[in-house]
């Protein structure tokens, strides 16, 4: 029997669990405010759906991408995110158009595991298809921003940037081309890779001398066409009136293929748990993926934040467990006990009850161990007195209620 888990998993032992229960609640609780409504998609597709999307340059696609044939021979791939799903699964139900959809799930990628990278991680997403208004984008910002807050995680910037269009873009790949091949001796060899490919990937690069050298490069942001200018114009004015707190990132370029004009990642500030690791997120436009797709012409754009980035970051930030344990200790308590465990939750307070054959000692040691904070005692002292011995486990302090008003108490705790 294998008794580890595969490289690059994890498990979400207590309390992180719930911990990510908890951030997706709050994911879908915002999300619902703008109108997004809830989609789940398979967590394997044909794989050509991600070489026709995702791209055949991206890493993603060419070197982490879990394939496999199944038994009836086709030609399937673990979803290494979630956009191509979610805009086939729009396009083959034909459903009505502007669509907001979000998402909650895991992705696979075959990437060199360690704190913030792993080869099975959750993303949240969201995907708006069919709106083309530069005021879309900064909405869905201003929505991931709201989140991060919501969860207690505002220690963050957007970095901003527009990667252009099918039409600024050939113009500017020969300039960005021009500039490369004068540097090819000094760049890394995985650079020199992009520049046959993608010249646009070389500023993925994590390479300390290749950055230094890319600083100097031409910027697709300076060389938009009229019409992806004007709609960054737009998107940056609305950021500012907004307040929202964005840095103009003309380095960022976002590793996918099919991202067009705004291009953004939320980074945290100050001194992150993450290291190296720096984005929660990151998303922008797709204007032409679905007509890629054989569908209309339509804009789109979305959005995922990385779930366990944000677990990380919010360290026992957001735990929080009330559990209240009852121990009663004799027969006829632990049929009161039963009763009042009925109540408790029927108030919708958590609560356990004790195996009957434990003594208090014993049951006291399990109800820390649960980390519960309070405990709730029934013996004959209590059941003559009609009160509950109430301990507080995290105050080491105690009190005893009367029976009617337990509810009460514990409800304003
Ligand atoms: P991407 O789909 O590459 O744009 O990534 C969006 C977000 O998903 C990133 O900002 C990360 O927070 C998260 N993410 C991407 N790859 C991984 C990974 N291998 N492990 C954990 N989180 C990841």
């Amino acid at each position: 029997m294998i008794l580890s888990n595969p490289k690059g998993t994890q498990d979400f032992l207590p309390p992180y669990g719930d911990q990510k229960a908890l951030v997706e609640n709050e994911f879908r609780k915002v999300v619902s405010l703008y109108g997004f409504s809830e989609i789940v998609n398979p967590t394997f597709e044909h794989t050509e759906l991600y070489l026709r999307s995702t791209g055949l340059t991206t890493d993603i696609v060419t070197k982490q991408m879990y394939t496999f044939t199944d038994k009836g021979n086709r030609e399937l791939a673990l979803r290494p995110e979630g956009t191509p799903g979610v805009v086939r699964a729009v396009l083959q139900n034909k459903l009505k158009l502007p669509v907001r959809l979000f998402y909650i799930g895991p992705m696979f990628r075959y990437e060199r595991p360690q704190k913030g990278r792993y080869r099975e991680f959750f993303q949240l997403g969201v995907e708006v298809i069919g709106e083309s208004e530069p005021e879309t984008d900064v909405e869905i910002i201003e929505m991931g921003m709201r989140f991060f807050n919501q969860i207690n995680l505002s220690d963050l910037i957007v970095k901003v940037n527009s990667v252009g269009c099918p039409i600024c873009r050939p113009k500017f790949r020969v300039q960005l081309r021009l500039f490369l091949d004068k540097n090819l001796e000094q760049i890394c060899d995985d650079c020199k890779i992009r520049v046959e490919q993608n010249p646009m990937r070389v500023f993925d690069c994590k390479v300390e001398k290749c950055k230094e050298i890319y600083h100097d490069a031409p910027k697709i942001s300076d060389n938009l066409c009229y019409d992806c200018q004007n709609h960054f114009q737009a998107v940056l004015k609305e950021l500012n009136e907004r307040k929202i707190p964005f840095e103009l990132d003309k380095m960022m370029v976002r590793g996918l293929d099919y991202y067009t004009r705004t291009a953004f990642e939320f980074v945290p500030t100050g001194s992150s748990e993450l290291g190296s690791q720096d984005s929660v997120g990151g998303g922008g436009r797709y204007d032409n993926l679905v007509e890629d797709f054989g569908g209309p012409k339509t804009p789109a754009i979305g959005f995922a934040l990385g779930l366990d980035r944000i677990l990380i970051c919010l360290g026992n930030a957001l735990t929080s467990r009330k559990l209240v344990y009852i121990i009663a200790l004799d027969a006829q308590a632990l049929k009161q006990g039963r009763q009042l465990l009925d109540t408790l939750r029927n108030a919708e307070i958590p609560a356990l009850i004790n195996p009957p054959d434990k003594n208090l000692r014993a049951a006291l040691g399990i109800a820390d161990n649960l980390s519960c904070e309070y405990v709730i005692i029934i013996g004959a002292n209590e059941m003559q007195k009609k009160v509950y011995t109430l301990k507080n486990l995290t105050q080491r302090s105690q009190q005893e209620i009367p029976q009617d008003k337990i509810v009460e108490v514990l409800s304003k705790k």
